[in-house]
């Protein structure tokens, strides 16, 4: 097969923080498959570090209040585009971020507080066909 994985959880340091989410059980789990590695947000042009980010009221806004809207949406569809390009089959994404969360979100108030929803690119690789799996589920 071919995966599509956030590139956070494979170890590379493209978080918020300037961390990674490194998952050895994703790591086992894509031995022998092609695996391309994706963070929509670097891909939107925004830095490593940046400020933490959440979808305020359907805008994703960073922490001083600033939008992001514009660089999360563009980065979003270059990741759409590398998808189609690679025909993916699965695309495994890290969990709750404003990008790649695939059930939860956080509520937009910067507590802490989750609840159900999509991150912007996660949202659109399901909108456009592609089977798309929390890492909390695989
Ligand atoms: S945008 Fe996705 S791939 Fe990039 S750091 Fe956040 S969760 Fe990881």
């Amino acid at each position: 097969m071919k995966i599509m994985v956030s590139a956070c959880l494979l170890g590379e340091n493209c978080k918020y923080n300037g961390g990674n989410n490194l998952s050895e059980k994703v790591l086992h789990y894509l031995k022998g498959h092609e695996v391309i590695p994706v963070c929509p947000e670097v891909l939107g042009g925004l830095s490593i570090p940046r400020l933490p980010a959440e979808i305020v009221k359907g805008v994703v806004t960073a922490n001083d209040g600033r939008s992001v809207d514009k660089e999360f949406r563009a980065g979003a569809m270059k990741g759409l585009k590398l998808a189609k390009e690679g025909n993916v089959d699965l695309v495994i994404l890290q969990s709750r971020s404003p990008s790649c969360g695939v059930k939860q979100v956080y509520d937009g108030t910067f507590s802490g507080k989750k609840i159900a929803g999509q991150g912007i690119f996660a949202r659109l690789l399901a909108e456009n066909g592609f089977r798309v799996i929390d890492v909390e589920d695989l």
